[in-house]
C-alpha cells in the first residue's frame, strides 16, 4: 500500500527581494515497508520537500501548489492541531542536524521520556522503561539514560534522536542527512543501525543525503533532485546501476563508492542553478555535456523508462545512456 503519495509539489520561499523556487513540480510515492532516498547536492531541495511534508516550513516558506497525501488523507488541507497529532503518532522526524539540537540542560533519556508522555498516556516508570528499550534498540547503553548529550559523542547523540523517531512506533520515519558531519566509520554504524531498526519494525523510511554512497546501501528505491526538480527516479538498483540521466552520471562520479571502483571522486564542474526564477530551460542546462537548443527552451518532463523501474527527466536520455555504454566498454 501507498504510504506517501506526493504530487507535482511545488514550494517558494519570498526574501525581501526576490522569491527562491526551491521545489519545483515533484512527485514521488513510497510504498509500505519501502526505504526510499532523496538525493541531490546542496540546495536541491531535499530538506525543503520533506519540510513540506511535516508542514514544517520555514515562516517565509509557501506551498504553491500539489498534494501530499498520507495513508490517503491530504495533508495540506489539514489543520495545524491535526497535522501535528500526524506528525506525532505517525510520521517521526530527525532533522538536519538533530543531534546538535538535543537540550543540552536535560537529561537524553528525559528528552525521550517526555516525548512519550506527551502522546502517551503512561507513568513514568513504564516511560522509563521504554526509554531503555529505546536506547538498546539503536545500539546504546539503557544505564545511560541518565546521561546528557554533552557526555555521548557525535555517532551516540545521532543514535539518541533516531531512538526518540522511534518513540511512538511511527509509520514513516523522516531522516535528514542523518549521517552528515560523523566520521566514516560512524557513519557505518549509523547506516547499520538504521537498516537494523528497518528490519525489526516495518516502518518506511524517507532517508536524505546528499550522499548517493548511504542511499545505494540502505534504500529500494530514490529521487534525485536538481533545482528542486526530480531528475531521475525509480529503484536503486536500475538508477544506480543504469543510470539514464546525466546529473546522476555526475553524482555517480563524485561518489565513486558506489560503483566500489578505487576512482578519485569527481565533483559536477559549475554551480547549482539559479532558483530566483521558474525554470524555463533544463535546470541541468549549464552543466551538462550533452546540453542542446532543446535543453535551453524548456525543462523536460519526466518519463518512464521502459521495462525499467525508472522514470528520467532528460531531452537525451538515448544519448546519455550510450555514453554510459561507452564509458564502461568504449569498444561497443
Ligand atoms: P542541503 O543539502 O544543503 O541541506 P537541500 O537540498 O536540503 O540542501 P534546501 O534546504 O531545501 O536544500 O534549500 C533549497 C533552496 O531553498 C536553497 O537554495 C536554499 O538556499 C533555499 N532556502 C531554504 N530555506 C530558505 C528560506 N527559509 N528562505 C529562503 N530561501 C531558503
Ligand atoms: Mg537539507
Amino acid at each position: 500500500m501507498t504510504l506517501l503519495d506526493i504530487t507535482d509539489l511545488t514550494v517558494t520561499y519570498s526574501t525581501d527581494d526576490e522569491t527562491i523556487h526551491a521545489v519545483n513540480g515533484v512527485s514521488f510515492t513510497i510504498d509500505e515497508g519501502v526505504n526510499y532516498g532523496l538525493a541531490g547536492e546542496s540546495g536541491s531541495g531535499k530538506s525543503t520537500a520533506a519540510e513540506a511534508v511535516l508542514g514544517l516550513l520555514a515562516d517565509n516558506g509557501t506551498v504553491e501548489s500539489g498534494t501530499i497525501e498520507f495513508k490517503r488523507t491530504e495533508l495540506t488541507a489539514l489543520s495545524t492541531e491535526q497535522r501535528r497529532d500526524v506528525l506525532w503518532e505517525e510520521i517521526a522526524y530527525i532533522p538536519q542536524s538533530a543531534m546538535d539540537s538535543l537540550d543540552p540542560v536535560m537529561t537524553t533519556g528525559a528528552q525521550i521520556k517526555q516525548a512519550i508522555q506527551k502522546h502517551r498516556n503512561v507513568s513514568t516508570a513504564k516511560a522509563r522503561d521504554r526509554v531503555r528499550e529505546l536506547f538498546e534498540r539503536v545500539g546504546l547503553d539503557p544505564n545511560r539514560i541518565d546521561d546528557y548529550p554533552h557526555e555521548f559523542s557525535g555517532g551516540m547523540r545521532q543514535r539518541v534522536t533516531i531512538a526518540m523517531a522511534l518513540a511512538l512506533d511511527p509509520e514513516l520515519i523522516i531522516a535528514d542527512e542523518p549521517t552528515t558531519g560523523l566520521d566514516v566509520i560512524v557513519q557505518d554504524r549509523i547506516v547499520d543501525t538504521i537498516l537494523d531498526i528497518q528490519e525489526r519494525i516495518d516502518s518506511s523510511l524517507l532517508l536524505i543525503t546528499h550522499d548517493i554512497g548511504v542511499i545505494a546501501e540502505t534504500c529500494d528505491e530514490l529521487s534525485l533532485l536538481y533545482g528542486g526538480k526530480v531528475m531521475e527516479q525509480g529503484s536503486v538498483e536500475s538508477v544506480l546501476i543504469n543510470p539514464s540521466n546525466p546529473y546522476t552520471m555526475g553524482l555517480k562520479n563524485s561518489f565513486p563508492s558506489v560503483d566500489d571502483t578505487d576512482e578519485n571522486p569527481v565533483s559536477i564542474p559549475g554551480s547549482p542553478p539559479n532558483l530566483t526564477e521558474e525554470p524555463s530551460s533544463c535546470v541541468f542546462v549549464d552543466r551538462c555535456p550533452f546540453a542542446t537548443e532543446e535543453c535551453e527552451a524548456s525543462h523536460p518532463d519526466v518519463v518512464d523508462l521502459p521495462n525499467r523501474n525508472q522514470r528520467s527527466a532528460c531531452h537525451h536520455v538515448q544519448q546519455a545512456a550510450r555514453m554510459r555504454r561507452d564509458a564502461v566498454d568504449p569498444a561497443t
